[in-house]
């Protein structure tokens, strides 16, 4: 037997137990003619203490960090309690000890936190799993997956495994693909999800299915993404939007109850995505904290019917704001006392290439109630009072405004409002504000492709209402879906439709975005015929499991919430991967 008890289970009760400990070695400390050592498996650490004639065993066969041993000997109390770990009031007076292995040393600190540079570590990830860190990142992973499978098992969804080597499903990305030796020339696609899986075993009357999944999409890896991400995907059948939302919701409030001990007792809120992008500039809002934008000026006032532009607030002398396509502006609570300094930094931030503004013009709301503004050459007390107004400012606050043109300006203005929140303390990481986003437009633009495309998937259905719209492409920029995203502190966790799943339907989806009858025949023939075979009604979800683990870890990458991840190059620094393959390998496949 190589233990009898683990590195983290002692405690005073075992005083006086003869036990036997196996591990990894994390520390050695000699004094004189006694050495501790600090002794580590998943877990916990336990100390040993080599007594002086052991020590001279131990100094004839020298143990260093990471070797493998195994301990025999008497728990003890010890006489200098360490209260920082769980066994720190005991250690082992060791009697005999036997080396498992011996280990060279390790190329970086195995901490909490590491010397190691990031590529080293993945070059040796199995040592950079045996940091505390990253183990408990893996422990809050696997403790997420069993409580995602509890709830889903509890609602009655079964888990069922759809292929990996597939024909590509179009999600919108890049596939990966795999040369067939049997179909010399010919090649599977790694899916992109199981979409048309999920929608097939709706077909074949399973109801309720999900998989915790492995998607592949070739894209370029910027912004913390993984050429292959595990998704939890779902789908369920005889349901409208609203179903989804209530079991979903029920699930992410299970999860967080159960992993993280936070209770959501209220609704999740809801957003139209048309409110979204006015009040938030992006589909992902974070309302951890409000600052909503107020819109002086835009173009999209014109599809807001019942609300009117306030120009009155910017007509006038300053050119920059009466040429503008759009204004838009924040209220930043308690910084009217922000320096000039500060000021001009803010504007060095906003012309940044990324964010790609000219300025940001400012209005101090000085807390005697008098306004000072970079614009006060052109617009008098009484303007720069009804601008704060309208933009719910404050005594106190300062009011940030951004001019240009509309899609630039909007996007610069959400990561505006974040960097100020940011720079506030207002996106405390154990604060959970989740909401669904809704109503989705189901067409956008490609600009550099100059055609119509999916916003979600082919397969998502338009609102009823709109459905007749589809043949008028003045129209497809008005067309929603019924599509939403469950998005939680400013970061979108998953997203799922109700599914169209008429053939007629599905064929003129398919002829707006462009694609020939024929080509739809020979890429999708196999689903339109199911959809002539008694179709249910059928929606469903998929959410980034990845994602959602780090972010119940409070951190913002996802890397270290995967065992072996790649690096932004998509390469496996580990293994070397992709590499080359011999010529014999080549041949046998055709290339
Ligand atoms: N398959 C979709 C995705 O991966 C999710 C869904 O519609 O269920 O985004």
């Amino acid at each position: 037997m190589y233990r009898t008890h683990t590195c983290g289970e002692l405690r005073m009760q075992h005083v006086g137990t003869e036990v036997t400990l196996a591990g990894w070695v994390q520390a050695v400390r000699k004094f004189g003619s006694i050495t501790f050592t600090d002794l580590r498996d998943r877990y916990g650490i336990t100390q040993l203490y080599f007594n002086e004639q052991l020590n001279e065993r131990l100094d004839a066969t020298p143990t260093g960090r990471e070797y493998v041993l195994q301990a025999m000997g008497k728990v003890i109390e010890r006489t200098n309690k360490n209260g920082k770990i769980p066994t720190g009031d005991v250690e082992i007076e060791i009697t005999d000890f036997k080396i498992l292995n011996a280990a060279a040393t390790p190329p970086f600190t195995i901490e909490e936190d590491t010397d190691g540079g990031d590529e080293l570590r993945m070059k040796y990830r199995y040592m950079d799993l045996r940091r505390p860190t990253l183990k408990r990142n893996m422990e809050l992973r696997y403790r997420v997956n069993r409580s995602v499978r509890n709830y889903l098992d509890t609602m009655g969804f079964w888990d069922i495994e759809t292929p990996f080597l597939i024909r590509s499903t179009p999600e919108g990305a890049r596939d990966f693909v795999v040369p067939s030796r049997m179909n010399e020339g010919q090649f599977y696609a790694l899916p992109q999800s199981p979409q048309t899986f999920k929608q097939l075993l709706m077909v074949s009357g399973y109801d309720r299915y999900y998989q915790i999944v492995k998607c592949f999409r070739d894209e370029d890896l910027r912004a913390d993404r993984q050429p292959e991400f595990t998704q939890v995907d779902c789908e369920m059948s005889f349901v409208e939007q609203e179903d989804v939302l209530q079991t979903f919701e029920g699930l992410f409030k299970h999860v967080f109850r159960d992993v993280k001990g936070v209770e959501i007792t209220d609704a999740f809120p809801r957003m139209t995505w048309d409110d979204a992008m006015w009040y938030y500039g992006n589909d992902k809002p974070d309302i951890r904290f409000e600052m909503k934008i107020a819109n002086l000026k835009t173009p999209v006032y014109g599809k807001r019917a019942s609300e009117e532009e306030p120009s009155h607030l910017w007509q006038g002398a300053f050119p920059v704001f009466n040429s503008a396509e759009t204004i838009m502006a924040i209220a930043v609570p308690g910084c009217a006392e922000y320096t000039r300094k500060q000021l001009d930094e803010l504007t060095e931030w906003v012309k940044r290439p990324q964010i790609g503004m000219s300025g940001v013009v400012n209005i101090k709301c000085n807390a005697d109630g008098s306004y000072k503004s970079s614009v006060d050459k052109f617009y008098d007390g009484d303007r720069l009072k009804a601008i704060a107004a309208y933009c719910g400012a404050g005594a106190g606050d300062l009011i940030l405004l951004l001019a240009g043109n509309e899609g630039r300006t909007r996007k610069a203005m959400s990561e505006l409002r974040l960097e100020m929140a940011n720079r506030l303390g207002m996106r405390n990481p154990d604060v959970y504000r989740p909401l669904w986003v809704i109503d989705f437009p189901l067409f956008e633009h490609d600009e550099e492709a100059n055609r119509w495309v999916a916003r979600h998937h082919p397969f998502t259905s338009p609102k009823p209402e709109h459905i007749a719209w589809m043949d008028d492409l003045s129209k497809y920029d008005d067309i929603k879906a019924n599509a939403y995203d469950i998005v939680l502190n400013g970061t979108e966790i998953g997203g799922g439709s109700i599914r169209i799943f008429h053939r007629e339907l599905q064929e003129k989806m398919f002829a707006a975005l462009g694609m020939s009858k024929k080509e739809a025949q020979e890429k999708f023939g196999f689903l339109l015929g199911a959809f002539e075979y008694g179709a249910p009604p059928h929606g469903g979800i998929a959410f980034g499991f990845d994602r959602l683990c780090a972010l119940l870890g409070g951190q913002e990458s996802i890397r270290d919430f995967i065992a072996f991840p790649k690096n932004n190059a998509g390469r496996d620094v580990m293994l070397d991967a992709p590499s080359e393959i011999d010529d014999v390998q080549k041949k046998e496949l055709g290339l």
